[in-house]
């Protein structure tokens, strides 16, 4: 199955990714995962893609859809993928289109209040990924990843004047986006207010109904 989740930062994109990734075997692909990696270990499209993070605004369309090019060529995705954070302009989708055919578009809605005490407060394990938060979802031991015991930091884009840049490059840029999944009738819609575990249950009864628990 070959899914895409569509939403702005702070949506939970990358948490239901993960969910969807154990439920149903599939990797994740995180396009802002991917980026970050490269700006740490300062490669060419790290040192590129950085100028672009650091102010909040999307890595140009043609770095970000060879990058996909080539991640999808790769073994793992043979039984499908969640893409996570890409497409997220216009120009990406259709460059997508000519790339493969995607099942289902998850588009999760959250208000921008929502988002920017969601992101400035977040916090992620440098090791695993995972993500925590400083009032909602605090680890047992502060700074520290319950699950695999690595350091918490806050991400540079996390930022509150970086994120109000962020969301206006969503608004601008990848909102259209729902428009664009809705005319080819791929489009689902799911209130991203709700706690993580009904959020995804939402998706399964749509995706896979006989897979809730
Ligand atoms: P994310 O982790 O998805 O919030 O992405 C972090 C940053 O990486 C974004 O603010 C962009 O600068 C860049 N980025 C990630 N995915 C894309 C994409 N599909 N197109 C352009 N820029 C992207």
């Amino acid at each position: 199955m070959k899914l895409l989740l569509l939403g702005p930062p702070g949506a939970g994109k990358g948490t239901q990714a993960k969910l969807l990734m154990d439920k149903n075997n599939i990797p994740q692909i995180s396009t802002g995962d991917i980026l970050r990696a490269a700006v740490k270990h300062s490669t060419p499209l790290g040192k590129r893609a950085k100028e672009y993070m650091d102010k909040g605004a999307l890595v140009p369309d043609d770095v970000v859809v060879g990058l996909i090019r080539e991640r999808l060529k790769e073994d793992d995705v043979r039984n499908g993928y969640i893409l996570d954070g890409f497409p997220r302009t216009i120009p990406q989708a259709e460059a997508l289109s000519r790339i493969t055919d995607i099942d289902y578009v998850i588009n999760l809605k959250v208000p921008d209040e929502d988002l920017i005490f969601r992101l400035s407060g977040r916090r992620t394990c440098e090791k695993c990924g995972e993500v925590f938060h400083v009032k909602f979802n605090r680890p047992k031991v502060e700074n520290i990843c319950d699950k695999c015991g690595g350091k918490l930091f806050q991400r540079k884009d996390d930022d509150e004047e970086i994120i109000k840049k962020r969301l206006e490059a969503y608004h601008k840029q990848t909102n259209p986006l729902a428009g664009y999944y809705r005319k080819n009738k791929k489009l689902i819609e799911i209130d991203g207010t709700k706690n993580p575990k009904d959020i995804f249950n939402s998706i399964l009864k749509v995706i896979n109904p006989e897979a809730i628990s």
